[in-house]
């Protein structure tokens, strides 16, 4: 469903992403891990089409389209999330509402009706059930005063609402205790599905006990350099990044 082959991409006229190749099927969960400014955030920001990052190379095919030709609404339309590092805060604007605009703005772009405010509540209370949320959360403004968990939890209900065929979920697990970790894992293995893919980006080994995923990759100097199962996460848990440089394929 996804194939990104040779990407290359700058930032601010500096090239991060540096012949990037990675394939993932429907229903796969793919880890990326590595070092600090290997370029995992400006991955998802290319995949979804943020302002500022420009494509001097290669190719991302999305379900047979040409991703990098879309604008991000139709991006977003076209079922690609990406759950933000850091997410933002939107004062003064009502999480409920910001999360229906944007779930009847992907609709109206697919051509299917939009839902009005008394059908949308019915499938924010039928998501908020089965992601184990309170309710007082979509009162409130988008992030606004939200702790560092409720903001993860905010962003896993975002996708829980608008069903994303392609995940990317950067670093969800930075600044969370181990309670709201597992929460969050719950989350998204409610999720998961054998027409959703996820792109799970992590530092840590940690997430991946929670959301086992079926490959993972490390992210080096712009490319992926290296990939196996679960078990390459808890070798690099074990021996850090440097020892990977150092050996090439891990053992085993
Ligand atoms: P990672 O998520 O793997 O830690 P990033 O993709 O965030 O890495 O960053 C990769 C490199 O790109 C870093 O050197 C970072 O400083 C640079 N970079 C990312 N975004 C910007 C930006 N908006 N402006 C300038 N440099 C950026
Ligand atoms: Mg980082
Ligand atoms: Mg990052």
């Amino acid at each position: 469903m996804l194939k990104i082959e040779n990407l290359h991409a700058r930032v601010e006229g500096k090239e991060i992403l540096k012949g990037l190749s990675l394939t993932v099927n429907p229903g796969e969960v793919h880890a990326i891990m590595g070092p600090n400014g290997a370029g995992k955030s400006t991955l998802g920001n290319v995949l979804s089409g943020r302002d500022g990052y420009e494509v001097t190379a290669g190719s991302v095919t999305y379900n047979g389209v040409d991703l990098l030709a879309l604008e991000p609404e139709a991006r977003a339309a076209a079922g690609v999330f990406l759950a933000f590092q850091y997410p933002v805060e939107i004062p003064g604007v009502n999480n409920t509402y910001f999360l229906r605009t944007a779930f009847n703005a992907q609709r109206k772009a697919r051509g299917e009706t939009e839902l009005d405010s008394m059908q949308f509540l019915k499938l924010v209370r039928e998501k908020l059930k089965v992601m184990q949320i309170s309710d007082e959360l979509m009162h409130r403004a988008v992030n606004e005063g939200f702790s560092g968990g409720e903001k993860k939890r905010n962003e896993i209900f975002q996708m829980a609402v608008l069903e994303p065929k392609l995940a990317i979920l950067d670093e969800t697990d930075s600044g969370l205790d181990i309670d709201a970790l597992k929460q969050v894992s719950e989350g998204v293995n409610a999720l998961r599905s054998p027409e959703r893919s996820f792109l799970v980006v992590t530092h840590y080994q940690r997430l991946l006990d929670y959301i086992v995923p079926d490959f993972v990759h490390v992210l080096a100097d712009g490319r992926i350099v290296e990939s196996g199962d679960k078990t390459l996460a808890h070798k690099l848990e074990e021996h850090g990044y440097a020892w990977l440089a150092q050996h090439g394929e891990p053992a085993g």
